[in-house]
């Protein structure tokens, strides 16, 4: 998460860094940052004494919060675990179409054109001279 930007849990608590004092309760944390105050406010998590004044809209608002972070979490962990797969299993469109590119053409233009052996003879007979 990001820690140096202002976060607006901060209108609800003071930040001594690294921890932070509840505007409503009091309560004071000695470390934590945003993350645990946002907590405290929203009722949520084990490791923080939850406040006791907090105005429900200003509870329900971080609850969202934390609820919308988790999520968005969990679904860069999911989108990173496709493309690891997908990695995993070659599935790469191109990368097999351009590695015989370079000077063996010839071969490639045989088997796609081998009926007009007249057309051919004359680029392959070039290069193998
Ligand atoms: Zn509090």
């Amino acid at each position: 998460m990001s820690g140096r930007d202002k976060d607006i849990v901060w209108e609800h608590g003071e930040n001594f860094y690294p921890g932070w004092r509840c505007k409503y309760c009091n309560t004071q944390k000695a470390g934590g940052g945003a993350t645990r105050l946002k907590q405290h406010l929203a009722h949520r998590g084990a490791e923080v004494v939850h406040c006791r004044n907090v105005p429900p809209d200003v509870r329900e608002y971080f609850q969202r919060d934390i609820e919308k972070a988790r999520k968005a979490t969990a679904e860069r962990a999911r989108e990173r675990l496709r493309r690891e797969k997908a990695a995993a299993e070659g599935n790469y469109p191109g990368d097999g179409a351009d590695a015989g590119g370079g000077g063996g053409g010839g071969g490639i233009l045989i088997r796609f054109t081998g009926i007009h052996c007249t057309y051919i003879c004359t680029p392959v007979s070039d290069y193998e001279y």
